[in-house]
């Protein structure tokens, strides 16, 4: 089942919630009562266009990852784009320059937008799961993609693109709430509101298996003939 927006909503504001108890520990308190946070208090509506959403997640602290982040990796491309790629989470490079996909993940997905697909990066829109790297970018905590992914969310609202490439296991998850293994869901199509996504493996485990080439350039065929 999907995860609806009213639910990742709540965790946006349980995940606030947690942020103020934690500063009001720093600040010596013990004890508070929870009858002083009311439900309608925070405002946490998202921002209904892509500059003022970036705008707030470069400025976000939502999470423990923005005290590690350089630069927060909001995404980048055509802000129409029928055909969206979600991976999991920023690289170091990535961190470094604030853009997405840099380094050699960068470039295996450039290729692959460049040479199966015949389109260019400034066709297409790309992005994460989480805006800012994670400290093990092997492993990006749940608690910090839960808290971080209605940016996602609101990127594809606002987008509306009709296929999503779902980039590994990750980007599958926290777009459909599926919890299986990559290798079995890749190359299908899953029918969301509005848009269509396809999971395949991530550039970066093509990196470390290049056999599993010949099964993106499968999914990538299909996403051709899609569009
Ligand atoms: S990872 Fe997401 S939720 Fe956490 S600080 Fe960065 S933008 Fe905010």
């Amino acid at each position: 089942m999907p995860i609806s927006y009213n639910t990742l909503m709540k965790n946006l504001k349980n995940a606030l919630l947690l942020k103020q108890l934690y500063q009001l520990k720093q600040l010596g308190y013990k004890y508070t009562s929870a009858t002083c946070y009311k439900e309608e208090e925070p405002d946490l509506t998202l921002p209904n266009t892509l500059a003022s959403l970036e705008k707030q997640a470069v400025e976000c602290h939502l999470c423990e990852l923005s005290k590690s982040r350089t630069k927060v990796v909001f995404g980048e491309g055509n802000t129409n784009a029928d055909l969206m790629f979600v991976g999991d989470a920023p690289s170091n490079s990535d961190d470094s320059s604030g853009k997405v996909f840099t380094g050699r993940s960068g470039d295996v997905l450039t290729k692959m937008i460049e040479n199966v697909l015949g389109l260019s990066r400034a066709d297409v829109y790309i992005t994460n799961v989480l805006k800012c790297r994670a400290q093990n970018t092997q492993n990006p905590s749940p608690a910090h993609a839960h808290t971080c992914h209605p940016y996602l969310l609101k990127q594809i609202e606002l987008i509306k693109p009709k296929l999503v490439i779902a980039f590994g296991e990750m980007a599958y998850h926290y777009l459909t709430g599926d919890d299986s293994e990559i290798s079995q869901v890749r190359g299908n199509l899953y029918k969301q509101d509005g848009y269509t996504i396809l999971p395949t493996y991530h550039p970066n485990y093509l990196l470390r298996n290049p056999s599993a080439k010949k099964e993106v350039m499968t999914d990538l065929l299909k996403v051709k003939n899609l569009l």
